[in-house]
């Protein structure tokens, strides 16, 4: 009985790790993404997985995803949202392009945190592409006060750009602070996600514990009870 529990078990774990069994990643859908990083620029680096394994999970395929998942993550409300889609709409070819350069940018962010993370040379153009960007960016802001400190503040200048203005701020704020250190990629075996390590002892692994930290524990009792079956075998 015992053997035949830790048979389907063993069945049961294997579809769950090859993902044939969903434990609770969902891909696609921009209202859908995890907001698990901590800092805005770090959520849109992951936007996508699979940078190291050469698969796929993209959330962002058209301007108007750009849109939805900065409204999710309350770059901007719903009002906002709704003009700029409406402005996708009206202007094709403007939203295409600002797509291509948000996904350009999203490409050269993760270039600089990973070379970061694994201690290898930041690409110059990764840097340039992103000052370039942001200084434009900041051409669209006024410096505001509000109560005992100060803030940055978009204008409202109807361009359909501004989605990117916060997250190139985002990244360059973290790139000049102190918590630039506390930068992690996730240690799932199939996942590339980046998050500021804000946990007490800086010791944070994962992405989200109930998805690469659950697939990580499954694996583990995958092999111990193959082990223990091996062993059973044997014994016989
Ligand atoms: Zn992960």
């Amino acid at each position: 009985m015992y053997k035949t529990l830790s048979i389907f078990f063993i069945f049961w774990i294997v579809l769950n790790l090859t993902g044939i069994i969903d434990i609770g990643m969902s891909m696609g859908n921009p209202v859908k993404h995890k907001l698990i990083a901590g800092v805005l620029c770090l959520d849109f680096i992951n936007t996508i997985n699979g940078h190291h394994s050469g698969t796929s999970n993209e959330y962002i395929v058209h301007y108007n995803d750009l849109i939805v998942w900065a409204c999710h993550a309350k770059i901007f409300d719903q009002k906002m949202a709704d003009f700029l889609l409406q402005q996708s709409a009206a202007h094709p070819h403007t939203s295409e392009h600002i797509f291509h350069q948000a996904i350009e940018l999203r490409e050269r962010l993760f270039k600089i945190f990973s070379a970061l993370y694994y201690q290898n040379p930041v690409p110059q153009n990764a840097i340039d592409f992103l000052s370039d960007i942001h200084h434009k960016g900041m051409q669209h802001s006024n410096l505001v006060q509000k109560e005992d400190r100060f803030k940055w503040e978009w204008k409202f200048d109807k361009n359909m750009e501004m989605v990117l203005r916060p997250i190139t701020l985002s990244a360059t704020r973290l790139l000049t602070s102190e918590n630039l250190k506390r930068v992690r990629e996730c240690s799932g075996s199939d996942c590339d996600w980046y998050f500021l390590d804000t946990s007490r002892n800086h010791q944070r692994r994962w992405c989200s514990m109930k998805d690469c930290g659950n697939r990580h524990k499954m694996k583990q009792r995958y092999i111990r009870l193959k082990e223990s079956l091996q062993k059973t075998k044997i014994i016989k």
